[in-house]
């Protein structure tokens, strides 16, 4: 058993400390207050090869493993959330069931625009079917050439920017439901628009929009594939890396409340001096710990089946990383009193940031029914939740 990195990774994650901390974290800021695209960071990753990091060098990626895009989101979810998302959904889920269902003629069409700079974006929910996402009511209609999409989806991250739309919707052929499958849907295809924007409470740069498809007539050889579980098991990829996020935020914040306790002094002596705060950064560090372990465990034991993250790895990697964020950035902030919750600081962004992952990418209610479904097997398992 061996828990540290290997030379290779250690340099890799300081590579990405520094892009991180002089290419992000000065604007972070900039984007929570413009709630803008960051286009330009965007750009700074894939200059530094951090876009499309797993994807096969046949199609213009590295061919990495899956630790090493987690090793990322972590350093750049340190400086600024929004962006160690984008190397989110440039690496897990979207990209991860594309490499391992997609066609050679789909790896060659959509993968290179990935690394080049395209967020692909899953849609799955819809306005009656968040947790229950098998209830969509989304149907893709098999018409010759093409499947004629209908419906309506909700919370889509990064909709109206992002190229690469795997759509989830029923699979309609000769009048048969076959299950839900995935369509590769591209930004611009008639049929296909964005519908009103969701302003959230954080992780603002990225739009949350409706996306709307309305005949919207998708070659058929842009389905990825049918059955819902074959989608999911690429998506827990997606929520280690989601976890990720959540524990960047989290170490980010940890660490200037570190500094800062140092450094501000009161009752003539800096407030490190203090138990009571050298306590609260104490149970900070173990929870930091205990889910960095969670998440490196779910991202480097994978499931030989499907050769994604086991499920039940993943919830419980996501589900601990996602809560305990809130906990550690909250904690950190009450370390810098008025200044914590100022917005000349981080820290008020930090723990708005952190509270969307007990929520997006699967709530933790959802996440605890898989690490149920885990113990007690399938006879007591409820519905699978989705996204
Ligand atoms: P509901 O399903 O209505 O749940 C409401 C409450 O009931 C929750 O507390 C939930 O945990 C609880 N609950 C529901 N069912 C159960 C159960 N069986 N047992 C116990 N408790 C239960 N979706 C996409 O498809 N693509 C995206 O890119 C995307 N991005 C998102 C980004 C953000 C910032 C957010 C906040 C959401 C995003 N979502 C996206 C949607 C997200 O996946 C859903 O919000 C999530 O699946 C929950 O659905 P819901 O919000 O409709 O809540």
């Amino acid at each position: 058993m061996h828990f540290g990195l290997d030379d290779g990774q250690n340099k890799l994650r300081a590579r990405a400390c520094e892009v991180a901390r002089t290419a992000m974290a000065p604007k972070a800021a900039h984007w929570d207050r413009t709630e803008e695209y960051p286009y330009e960071n965007v750009a700074t990753l894939a200059e530094h090869g951090f876009m499309g990091m797993v994807i096969p060098e046949a199609y213009g990626g590295q061919g990495s493993p899956m630790i090493d895009p987690v090793l990322v989101i972590e350093e750049m979810a340190k400086a600024c959330g929004i962006t160690a998302r984008i190397v989110v959904d440039s690496n897990l889920g979207v990209v991860g069931a594309i490499c391992k269902y997609g066609t050679d003629e789909q790896k060659r069409r959509f993968l290179p625009m990935v690394v080049k700079g395209d967020k692909p974006a899953i849609v799955i929910s819809e306005p009656q079917a968040g947790t229950a996402a098998t209830e969509m009511k989304t149907t893709a209609v098999l018409d010759g050439g093409h499947y004629i999409l209908n419906g309506h989806k909700k919370w889509i991250t990064g909709a109206g920017v992002s190229h690469v739309n795997l759509v989830f919707a029923k699979i309609i052929r000769n009048g048969r439901e076959e299950g839900i499958g995935g369509l590769i849907v591209e930004k611009g295809t008639a049929g296909f628009r964005i519908g009103d924007r969701a302003y959230m409470m954080g992780l603002r740069g990225i739009p949350e929009s409706e996306e709307i498809f309305e005949n919207c007539r998708v070659p058929k050889e842009n389905l990825l594939t049918i059955g819902f579980g074959r989608l999911m098991s690429a998506y827990n990829a997606q929520r280690v890396g989601a976890g990720t996020v959540a524990l960047g935020l989290a170490q980010g914040a940890f660490d200037l409340a570190v500094e800062y306790a140092k450094e501000r002094q009161q009752f003539g002596r800096p407030i490190a001096e203090f138990q009571g705060l050298q306590w609260i950064l104490a149970d900070a560090k173990i929870r930091l710990e205990a889910a960095r372990l969670l998440l490196h465990r779910a991202a480097v034991q994978l499931d030989p089946g499907t050769g994604f993250p086991d499920p039940h790895y993943a919830a419980m990697a996501k589900t601990y990383a996602a809560e305990i964020a809130i906990q550690v950035t909250n904690d950190a902030l009450q370390i810098f009193g008025a200044a914590g919750y100022s917005r000349a600081l981080p820290l008020e962004r930090m723990a708005r940031d952190a509270r969307m992952f007990t929520i997006g990418g699967g709530t933790t209610q959802a996440q605890r029914n898989v690490i149920a479904a885990g113990i007690f097997g399938r006879k007591f398992s409820q519905r699978r939740g989705g996204g």
